[in-house]
């Protein structure tokens, strides 16, 4: 089987994020994408990151229509900081007959030197980077290079569209006291105003 591995924060998960993975899925060919919210996030001020249950939940109602999504609670199981190297290295134990891929922004490829143990991260799987507003193409594509050539990994820019959607967006627009209708799926709309969350 072809998987591929959706990590992040998704606080909160957003249209972005499932139209950027059906795409791939499309593409590549994937039996299932697996999306596994971070538990504690490294690269993030945590003061903003809701919950861990409450991230997950979303992330339930969002993919619940699409039978090639999935969910994985490995990352928030845990109470110590979610590093994608120990992810990866348990997922290639669950799947060791299958080919993982790693399903990135550009914007995360870019960060990616200072993510723990990346070296032998990016030789351990398969990497797939998304087009992002705000990466430049032709850093993004030196970047592959140099990485690919320097460690050989094999890491691979797909041609995606750009869906110029953050949960940071989000976040502010609710703060703002903003529609995010079409933003994320009306049931996570509809949870997040339920809740009263990011207010
Ligand atoms: P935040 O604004 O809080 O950083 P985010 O929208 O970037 O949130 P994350 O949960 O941080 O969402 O992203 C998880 C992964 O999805 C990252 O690899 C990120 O690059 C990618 N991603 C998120 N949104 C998009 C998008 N609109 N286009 C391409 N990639 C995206
Ligand atoms: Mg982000």
């Amino acid at each position: 089987m072809n998987i591929g591995i959706m990590g992040g924060t998704f606080n909160p998960i957003h249209n972005g994020h499932l139209i950027l993975s059906e795409y791939i899925r499309q593409k590549l060919n994937l039996h299932k994408v697996i999306f596994i919210p971070t538990g504690i996030p490294p690269h993030k001020d945590v003061r903003y990151v809701l919950d861990a249950h409450i991230r997950k939940e979303m992330i339930e109602l969002a993919i619940e229509s699409n039978p090639y999504f999935c969910l994985s609670t490995m990352e928030i199981d845990k109470d110590s900081v979610s590093y994608t190297i120990d992810t990866v290295t348990e997922l290639k134990e669950i799947y060791s007959k299958d080919r993982l891929y790693m399903i990135i922004g550009a914007d995360s490829l870019l960060s990616l030197h200072t993510w723990k143990g990346f070296e032998k991260l990016i030789r351990m799987t398969d990497f797939v980077v998304a087009d992002r507003h705000g990466a430049c193409d032709s850093d993004v594509l030196a970047r592959i290079k140099d990485l690919n050539i320097r460690f050989g990994s094999n890491i691979c820019r797909i041609d995606t569209p750009i869906i110029e959607i953050s949960s940071t967006e989000i976040r502010n627009k609710i703060k703002e006291g903003l529609s995010i209708r079409y933003l994320v799926p009306e049931s996570v709309e509809e949870y997040i105003i339920d809740n009263n969350l990011y207010r």
